[in-house]
């Protein structure tokens, strides 16, 4: 019983079919299309039927995908799922590569193919293929493309070796405990763990050091891989008529750099909140632990024990609650998803660990979430999280025909939002009972400045050290020291306290701390987002939370946009303008009040 109501329905996937049934009808429409990859452009007709199969076969192709994908997530053990994963895998890259040359034919028949999209049944479709005809210039003559298509698995890899070194040829010292005792450190877990460990300094000690003896032995290497990499992809960037690797990221999002050099300066004025921020924070830690003066390895302590227990059904009225701002029509969704099973509650055996709430949600009536419900708060935030995924994708797919993604630039925002309404709600309820109190105030404020001032310092790192790369200047490990100081200084402060010891032992250990982000090895420069979406879904959710109407009106404009727009068109359908600085400013009110209001907090 339980099992059944705690559990999703993937079964009305299906629609009555079988799974074989299913795919058969997926593979027959992706036929349609195959046949019409040499003519779809030649006819207005043609055209039009190729636009309808493409959506039918999307529609189908999801509800295929998403039931074996979600199968599979539950019962990672069984390989039904996942040979039927690599079913649809293998059949879909042959379908791909028989209709690999659609784009060119798109390119080659671009006058046509706008004269069609006059008609007015159509041609809101002009968007899609006006980003393929903007992409012209970034490619390259058939041979030159041929080349690039050969040579392309050679110039992969930097991030495969990155987690090989890391997570394999790492070896840690044993972190050696107050008694004499060795405890193993296998993996940076591991390390993490131990330095959370509140009754043994010594030990704390000794896992920070050897976690940051073991990246600082490897600091060189690390260097060349990160100098190698960027390099690699400025030059590709370089061939596809990019100005550098950057540039391509943004023209990709849409974005100029104007919007990320604002964020880099703005974020820089959260400096002195920042800073209030984390002195109560570290005086909390001394009085709650009994320590005098702090070292690098205290600042992972816990600031409260106790935290509350909730069971399922009051994480559901909690998220009622929580969301009630927002009105009745988007509580409706919320209360659809928990009556029609979009959910799988409970953490299991063999089931993907963490939480996620579904993509490619086009032609389907559920938008599933998984979640490993702990009877946690935190277990509610995390609900509330996805919920706001979910509701997101049902009002863009009741509202859009051909846009029912969403960007990640964006995409992140309804579902902050839905976290930070719920830590709103939650200030409110336990304003006289001070562990939880501290609890949300910690969160929040955590959240707040780990996605805008720690994000920051690491994207002006990468931008930093990609300009010494495309001028041509050295790349060494005292150039990474010197960015990483000056980032520091620019986004945290740094004291003179922590100056004056930056060169001793241990404490030079972690001068080259940079190194150890994976998301530098990856070719995808991204994380200034996070700072952009936070600051966003703070300011929308303080409107929302104290009843300004027409953001709320807004808010839904902006939930069923989808991707029929550009980003920062999305963005100011909430009256937001991410190239004036104001609103940043905004989110630093919200957040000096929260600073306020932690300090209050004496323990
Ligand atoms: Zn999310």
């Amino acid at each position: 019983m339980t099992k059944e109501k705690y559990n999703w329905d993937l079964e009305s996937l299906l629609g009555n079919k079988s799974l074989e049934d299913l795919f058969k009808q997926w593979y027959q429409t992706e036929l349609k299309l195959v046949a019409l990859v040499n003519s779809f452009y030649k006819t207005k007709a043609n055209f039009k039927k190729w636009l309808s199969l493409t959506k039918e076969t999307e529609a189908i192709g999801n509800r295929l995908l998403m039931y074996v994908m979600n199968h599979n997530a539950e019962e990672l053990d069984n390989p039904q799922w996942i040979a039927w994963q690599q079913k649809i895998v293998h059949v879909g890259n042959e379908l791909a590569l028989k209709t690999s040359n659609w784009t060119n034919l798109v390119l080659e028949n671009e006058a046509k193919i706008k004269s069609y999209l006059k008609d007015s049944d159509i041609k809101d479709w002009t968007r899609e293929f006006d980003l393929i005809f903007k992409e012209r210039k970034h490619i390259l003559s058939k041979k030159a493309e041929l080349l690039m298509t050969k040579v392309s698995p050679a110039t992969t890899g930097v991030n495969d070796i990155f987690t090989t070194l890391t997570d394999s040829d790492l070896k840690f010292d044993d972190a050696i405990d107050a008694k004499g005792k060795p405890h193993k450190i296998l993996t940076i877990s591991d390390a993490i763990q131990l330095l959370k460990e509140p009754k043994d300094r010594t030990l704390r000690r000794n896992a920070w050091i050897s976690y940051n003896k073991a990246f600082n032995s490897v600091k060189n290497t690390l260097t060349k891989t990160l100098y190698y990499n960027y390099l690699r992809a400025n030059k590709l960037a370089q061939i596809r008529n990019y100005k550098n690797y950057i540039d391509a990221a943004l023209e990709n999002e849409e974005v100029n750099e104007k919007i990320l050099l604002a964020a880099y300066k703005h974020v820089a004025s959260f400096k002195s909140a920042y800073n209030e921020y984390r002195k109560h924070r570290l005086n909390l830690i001394k009085k709650i632990h009994h320590i005098t003066e702090l070292e690098p390895w205290d600042l992972s302590l816990d600031l409260s024990a106790k935290k509350i227990k909730v069971t399922i059904e009051q994480a559901k009225q909690e998220v009622v609650k929580a969301l009630a701002p927002l009105g009745t029509n988007y509580l409706k969704v919320v209360n659809k998803a928990f009556k029609e099973n979009w959910i799988s509650w409970l953490p299991k055996a063999h089931k993907t660990t963490g939480a996620y709430s579904i993509d490619n949600t086009y032609g389907l009536n559920k938008y599933y979430i998984l979640m490993n419900f702990d009877n946690s708060s935190d277990a509610v935030s995390t609900i509330a999280h996805e919920m706001g995924h979910s509701v997101c994708s049902y009002y863009l797919n009741h509202a859009q025909t051909i846009y029912t993604s969403t960007d990640m630039f964006v995409g992140e925002v309804p579902s902050i939002l839905n976290e930070m309404l719920l830590n709103f709600y939650w200030l409110k309820k336990y304003q006289n009972n001070k562990t939880m109190k501290l609890h949300v105030l910690e969160n929040m404020l955590s959240t707040f400045f780990g996605c805008t001032t720690r994000q920051i310092l690491f994207s002006k790192f990468e931008w930093e050290a990609n300009k010494l790369i495309n001028e041509g200047k050295p790349f060494t490990v005292s150039d990474v020291e010197r960015l990483y100081l000056e980032a520091r200084k620019t986004y945290e402060g740094v004291s003179k306290k922590a100056l004056a010891k930056i060169n001793k032992y241990p404490y030079c250990l972690a001068n080259t701390g940079i190194l150890r982000i994976p998301h530098f090895y990856m070719n995808n420069f991204y994380v200034y987002k996070y700072a952009i979406g936070q600051v966003i879904a703070l300011v929308i959710a303080n409107e929302i939370y104290n009843g300004n109407k027409t953001m709320l009106n807004n808010y839904f404009k902006f939930l069923k946009a989808g991707t029929s727009l550009p980003p920062l068109e999305i963005i100011k359908l909430t009256g937001i303008d991410l190239n004036k600085g104001d609103v940043y400013q905004q989110a630093l009110m919200i957040v000096n009040k929260l600073i306020k209001e932690f300090k209050q907090i004496k323990k």
